[in-house]
């Protein structure tokens, strides 16, 4: 079959959040053409594989593309999250980004959107339904929203060998168990498990009757300190003011994660073990007590072998029994944490330039695309905040963060920008603030005073880390 010609300004390859972040920027900003192509059937990326009870685990008043509001614009007054902002759903998202494709993007008549078909390289897409296919040429740029590799339960295979008469599901199937097993073993440490354990406890299961494979403990963030509402200046912003105050006093790495505990920035599960990792995943207060009520964690490393009658472990056996259900939560949402340039040649390679903040970032990058003139230009305003995996990757991550907010505020143009965008709450939170409002204003002054010092320490700190 001949290839059907495309021509479009910018090919993106991913309709998943970021690529409809970026898709969202270009075709507001500008009058340039779009292509996306994704091998769903549906925009919105991973969430089309998530498991049936998943949600965001930041506020929703962030997520999205940059001209669609996805909060309701409420606090929850039920559940885990009662009292924060409220959190959309996986259906919720999914039905956002189908709105935001068929009622904003395909009426502009500038987006041509290729579901079902998978991007070969040079321009090439096949079908994945029949023998059609695409040669697109790229007028501006290629832009890889793939680069993240994110990975969930239900597309990932397991990195532990499962032998027969061993009964595993991932999470994504817990809803349809009918057959009580002895016992459940959530395998992960991540928030797919923190998400599965909540679930099961939620749902009539006792807290003994859970057992949990934890390699290793995280750090987690407080979603008390997240809230871009006006109501929470004081949670967030404070919590912002004290976290740079904590880092300024560091006087070690582990004296800053102690300091950062101290003052409820960070959180974590069992207060006796010390956590070596930290994925951005963010909890409730609410959320953590209940965690809290399952004790028998296990600890002996990662799972090398499920058998029947034995679990191997790389430090240590356990006995198993074939009524035991595993729950795979070990997919790591992030499967690529390779940096790299992210304007280079033809080419955009979607990262994030602030704390895991994925979707502002796509947003923010596309801005700069369509604004800035020569790539050096491009790079250093849009530097990769690195995406963390251990503990201290923190420091590195925050200090990239820390220096980009830097860069930018020193741009009006950028200023005003952020100001303007919904995915960027804070800034918008910080101009809310009135010439009587004294509490806020000295928040924000022990934020000034720490800003230097705290990247200084954070610069030192990183030279420590091995
Ligand atoms: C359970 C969960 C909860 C989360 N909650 C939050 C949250 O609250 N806030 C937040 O900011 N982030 C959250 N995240 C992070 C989340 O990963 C990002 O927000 C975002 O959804 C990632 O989108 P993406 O576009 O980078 O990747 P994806 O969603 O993986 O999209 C990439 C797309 O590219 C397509 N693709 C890949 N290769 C090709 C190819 N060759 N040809 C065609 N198509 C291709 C794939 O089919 C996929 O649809 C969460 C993640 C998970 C897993």
């Amino acid at each position: 079959m001949t290839p059907e010609m495309i021509e479009v300004d910018y090919l993106i390859v991913g309709a998943g959040a970021t690529g409809m972040a970026f898709a969202d920027i270009v075709l507001t900003e500008s009058d340039k053409t779009v292509l996306l192509v994704d091998m769903h059937q549906k925009p919105g990326g991973h969430w089309n594989d998530a498991y049936p009870f998943v949600t965001l685990h930041q506020p929703s008043a962030y997520y999205g593309v940059s001209s669609k509001e996805l909060s309701k614009g409420i606090v929850d007054t039920i559940g885990l999250n009662t009292g924060l902002q409220d959190l959309a759903s996986g259906p919720e998202i999914m039905a956002y980004f189908d709105e935001v494709m068929r009622y904003q993007f395909l009426p502009t008549g500038r987006v041509t959107y290729l579901p079902m078909c998978k991007y070969e390289g040079d321009g090439k897409i096949s079908a994945l339904t029949s023998d059609k296919t695409y040669n697109v040429k790229v007028r501006e740029k290629t832009v890889d929203a793939t680069w993240l590799k994110t990975t969930v339960p239900s597309t990932h295979t397991p990195n532990f060998e499962v032998t027969d008469g061993v009964r595993m599901m991932p999470l994504n199937d817990l809803p349809r168990v009918m057959e009580q097993p002895s016992r459940y073993v959530i395998v992960g440490g991540g928030k797919t498990a923190i998400d599965a354990v909540i679930w099961l406890l939620e749902n009539h299961v006792d807290p003994d009757q859970i057992h949990w494979v934890r390699p290793r403990d995280a750090w987690l963030l407080r979603r008390e300190t997240t809230q871009p509402a006006e109501e929470f200046f004081e949670a967030t912003m404070g919590a912002q003011a004290a976290q740079m105050e904590a880092i300024a006093a560091a006087e070690s790495i582990d004296d800053l994660f102690t300091r950062l505990e101290n003052v409820k920035m960070f959180t974590r599960i069992d207060p006796d073990v010390t956590p070596t990792m930290f994925h951005g995943a963010t909890i409730s207060d609410p959320e953590l007590a209940e965690l809290r009520r399952v004790k028998n964690v296990i600890r002996k490393g990662r799972i090398q072998r499920i058998e029947p009658d034995q679990i191997v472990f790389d430090e240590g056996t356990l006995p198993n029994d074939a009524e035991t259900l595993f729950v795979d939560c070990s997919a790591c949402a992030v499967g690529n944490a390779e940096e790299a340039e992210i304007f280079h040649g033809d080419t955009i390679r979607l990262q994030t330039v602030r704390t895991v903040q994925p979707v502002f970032s796509a947003a923010f990058i596309a801005h700069i695309e369509l604004t800035r003139d020569t790539e050096d230009e491009k790079n250093r305003i849009c530097q990769v905040v690195p995406l963390p995996n251990h503990a201290t990757d923190w420091i590195r991550m925050q200090s990239a963060f820390m220096m980009n907010q830097y860069t930018w505020s020193q741009e009006k143009d950028l200023r005003q920008w952020l100001l303007d965008n919904r995915l960027d709450g804070y800034s918008q939170l910080v101009a809310s603030i009135k010439e009587d409002e004294t509490e806020k204003l000295a928040i924000m002054k022990r934020m000034r005073e720490n800003a230097v010092p705290s990247v200084m320490k954070l610069q030192q700190l990183m030279a420590e880390i091995a």
